[in-house]
């Protein structure tokens, strides 16, 4: 599945083929994907110039004069750009046609991805009540604190929390908490000033590094062939279970939290 620092390296890709350019033509070969997609994707595109590529949490905003269409790749969605003459496989869904003689096109076996549209001046309902950006100055010791305090909730549980930070899935939580030495059960209204701040530097740090090793390790976006670039850096816990740690060498443990096993060191997180 597409974690926060894919989508980001999705952007850094598409982006110098995408900027500037006006969207022509807008192929749809299915009406919906996770919710059907709205008319306006359709009606409001064409003519207009691509004037940038944000992102906000997991979802890819494709800005327009009139507003913005959103990318959310879902569970096995990819963009790629390519010459507008490709032919479209099974699973190639949209296709965004470029004055360039490109094409941005969306491919997304699984169809839990979404192409939604919110128009200029307001905010979609997807994005109304999101969190701070983990790679932001909104994201501190200070906000987390503040949200923790009397919360038993276990630790992993709040920062996986998009109210309170958006985009840390079950990977990157488990790794940023083994880097702070925090155990990840540990109740988050207990959780000192300075852990807290070694927490804010560990999830930056997991997020920054998986960024810039996707930069390196991912195909070309321009490339018509291949799987889509998911990537997983060097992890320290995370499905490591039984195995020794990477710091101290005693035996990792999985424990039940919720549907998905936590995995974590018992000596180094406390
Ligand atoms: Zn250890």
């Amino acid at each position: 599945m597409p974690e926060l620092p894919e989508v980001e390296t999705t952007r850094r890709g598409i982006v110098p083929h995408l900027v500037g350019r006006r969207i022509v033509g807008v192929v749809l070969r299915r009406t919906r994907l996770r919710w059907p997609i709205p008319a306006e994707i359709g009606s409001e595109l064409p003519g207009q110039r691509i004037e940038a590529v944000r992102r906000r949490a997991k979802y890819l905003l494709l800005d327009v004069g009139s507003g913005s269409a959103i990318v959310h790749l879902g569970m096995s969605g990819s963009l790629r750009v390519l010459d507008r003459d490709t032919p479209a496989g099974r699973h190639d869904h949209v296709d965004l046609q470029l004055d360039d003689g490109r094409m941005l096109r969306l491919n997304d076996p699984r169809r839990f991805g979404a192409l939604l549209w919110q128009p200029r001046g307001e905010v979609h309902e997807l994005l109304s009540r999101l969190g701070p950006e983990p790679l932001s100055d909104a994201f501190d010791a200070a906000c987390l604190m503040r949200v923790a305090r009397g919360r038993s909730a276990p630790i992993k549980h709040v920062l996986m929390d998009q109210h309170v930070v958006v985009g840390i899935g079950n990977i990157y939580a488990a790794e940023a908490l083994f880097r702070a030495g925090i155990h990840p059960h540990r109740a988050a209204g207990r959780i000192s000033r300075e852990r807290w701040e070694r927490l804010v530097v560990a999830v930056r740090a997991v997020l920054q590094e998986a960024i810039e090793q996707g930069g390196t390790t991912l195909r070309d976006f321009v490339a018509p062939d291949g799987a889509p670039g998911y990537f997983v850096q060097q992890l320290d816990v995370y499905g490591r279970a039984g195995e020794a740690c990477t710091r101290c060498g005693t035996r990792l443990r999985a424990a039940d939290w919720g549907q998905r096993a936590t995995v974590y060191c018992p000596r180094c997180q406390r």
